[in-house]
């Protein structure tokens, strides 16, 4: 069973593979976006572990629904509300449990990522961070490890895509052969998930 602890360990996972990371995701977003995926991110999942440090909700639900109000608040970009709405809905489907089963997690994640599309209006294909995330909750009944690597996948079969939505679809043709950076941060929150596991 997962705990409120186990998300915890998550976001922070996130947060620190999020640091690492930035330079690359605001590489790509400099190729198809206004480069700041990075910052975004690193801004919202500093907040996020700083929350969390200092507020310590004893439910899995309640550390999500915190995760994703900082988001919401700290990142100006599109990614903010998205992510903000992946990780609060995620979380209210959780409920009240003290622990959640893998199964549980796996039908709450997918609850998050329908919302994130009912959201944003994409669909996967259209080069944005659900095409990681649905290959990542179709995989995750199967285990941590294949929903990390589906999400890899997923956020490398973004690069011959053309961008139908966010900033990307204003290139149009030209979005064509880069990885979307929304993709690829979404497949780092996937691997810090399949890492929190096998800590
Ligand atoms: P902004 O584009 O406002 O600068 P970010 O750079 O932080 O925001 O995030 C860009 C990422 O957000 C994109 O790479 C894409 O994956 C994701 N994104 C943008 N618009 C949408 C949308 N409508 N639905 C889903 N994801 C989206
Ligand atoms: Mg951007
Ligand atoms: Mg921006």
């Amino acid at each position: 069973m997962l705990d409120a602890d186990f998300f915890r360990r998550w976001m922070t996972t996130a947060a620190a593979s999020v640091g690492r990371e930035a330079e690359r995701l605001t590489a790509l977003d400099s190729a198809i976006g206004d480069a700041d995926h990075g910052s975004n991110l690193q801004r919202g999942f500093t907040a996020v572990a700083t929350a969390l440090e200092k507020e310590t909700p004893d439910t899995p639900g309640g550390v999500l629904i915190l995760a994703g109000q900082q988001l919401i608040s700290t990142v100006g970009g599109a990614s903010g509300p998205l992510y903000g709405t992946l990780l609060r809905r995620t979380g209210k489907a959780l409920g009240a449990a003290a622990e959640v089963g893998e199964g549980e997690l796996a039908t709450a994640l997918r609850a998050g990522v329908d919302a994130v599309m009912t959201l944003g209006g994409a669909a996967p294909g259209d080069k944005t961070m659900i095409d990681a995330l649905v290959p990542a909750v179709d995989a995750l009944g199967t285990g941590f490890a294949a929903a990390r690597a589906a999400a890899e996948e997923g956020a490398a079969a973004t690069i011959p895509l053309r961008a139908r939505k966010g900033r990307a679809s204003y290139l149009g043709e030209r979005s064509i052969g880069h990885q979307d950076p929304g993709a690829t941060s979404s497949a780092l929150l996937i691997a810090a998930l399949a890492e929190t596991a096998e800590a």
